[in-house]
């Protein structure tokens, strides 16, 4: 995972970070960053919702599948430069 502005790299756990509400900082140059909402949120979303519609009746495969596609989801997110804040 790169600053879409810069291309430092960043930590693709810090994508657990972002929130519709708080942007990720560029440690480099400042730049604030969120998720591009695109086909790849799309799956996966549609995977979170599957699992816990599988695994309702399972917590700890419920517990393992939302971890899997966290990290399925950490390390193929799309980071785009925030445009509702100045950078
Ligand atoms: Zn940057």
């Amino acid at each position: 995972m790169h600053c879409p502005k810069c291309k430092n790299p960043i930590s693709p756990l810090k994508v657990w970070l972002i929130t519709r509400w708080s942007p990720l900082r560029c440690d480099h140059c400042g730049a604030s960053l969120t998720r591009s909402i695109d086909r790849q949120f799309f799956i996966m979303a549609v995977l979170m919702f599957a699992g816990i519609f599988l695994f309702i009746q399972t917590p700890l495969f419920l517990v393992v599948w939302i971890i899997v596609v966290m990290l399925i989801d950490a390390y193929t997110v799309q980071l785009v430069l925030d445009q509702e804040r100045p950078q």
